[in-house]
């Protein structure tokens, strides 16, 4: 039922949002952002302002649907209007903090309610925006969260002799830039925010994709030894772990 008033959001072409990433929005590509909102077209004007901006969107339109894709799937961000039909934004929060999910919020609000806004921030979120709002001023926000989901205002990340610059999507290996694909960045983001942490295949699946779009496990696979034979030069690995995931290691010299 997710997304059935907006087939858009199916349709694996339109999925990704990967291509047309706008040059004045550097950071936090394909961050995987969680747009709830009922009111469709400030949600199209939304989605389309994040794709353009290289993040992967996925929307929905109930406060249901929001709660079972938060149960269901792994997001960097999270946009959770509060006047939702069907379950309201701050039982959807407060669900999902219950589960111990601890992924940025962002809440829209009508202009009006204090009250609302004020309850959000106590239920967990990390932000709002009350309605009307800039589309700019929303992106910014959206950047500035994604940052602090990384666990740091820094936006480069480092591991050994390995850099990542999450604004400028480069990967560099002993200040020797290294030339990866979309995906392989992509990749490279996720393992490098849970480096010496097992990350499942199906973790990574969640991350490269929008619903409806196909990345299978044999595509990861592809994706790794890729991104293997362009990093592993050093001390880096990208250990297997047999039937579970994989592990972004350094190993001792
Ligand atoms: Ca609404």
């Amino acid at each position: 039922m997710i997304c059935d008033n907006h087939p858009v959001a199916l349709n694996p072409k339109l999925c990704t949002g990967a291509t047309g990433r706008l040059a004045g929005f550097p950071g936090d590509a394909h961050m995987r952002v969680l747009i709830a909102e009922d009111d469709q077209v400030l949600a199209d004007g939304l989605m389309r302002s994040l794709r353009n901006a290289g993040c992967t969107v996925d929307q929905v339109g109930t406060g249901s649907e929001a709660d079972a894709a938060l149960a269901l799937h792994e997001f960097d961000v999270v946009i959770l209007d509060l006047g939702l039909p069907k379950m309201h934004g701050l039982e959807v929060l407060r669900k999902l903090r219950a589960r111990g999910s601890s992924v940025p919020v962002l809440i829209l609000t009508a202009a009006d309610s204090i009250e609302q806004r004020v309850k959000g921030l106590d239920l967990g979120a990390d932000d709002y925006m009350a309605k009307p709002f800039s589309l700019q001023e929303l992106e910014a926000r959206v950047r500035a969260l994604t940052r602090r989901g990384l666990g740091t205002a820094s936006t480069v990340i480092k591991h050994g002799p390995l850099t990542f610059d999450v604004s400028g999507r480069v990967a560099s290996i002993d200040n020797q830039m290294v030339d990866l694909s979309a995906r392989e960045i992509r990749l490279l983001e996720v393992l490098l925010q849970r480096a010496g942490r097992l990350v499942s295949k199906d973790q990574l699946v969640e991350h490269m994709c929008s619903w409806g779009e196909e990345v299978s496990h044999n595509a990861i696979e592809v994706y790794i030894h890729r991104l293997r034979k362009k990093i592993e030069l050093g001390p880096i690995r990208i250990a297997t772990v047999r039937g579970l995931g994989y592990c972004l290691e350094k190993i001792a010299a």
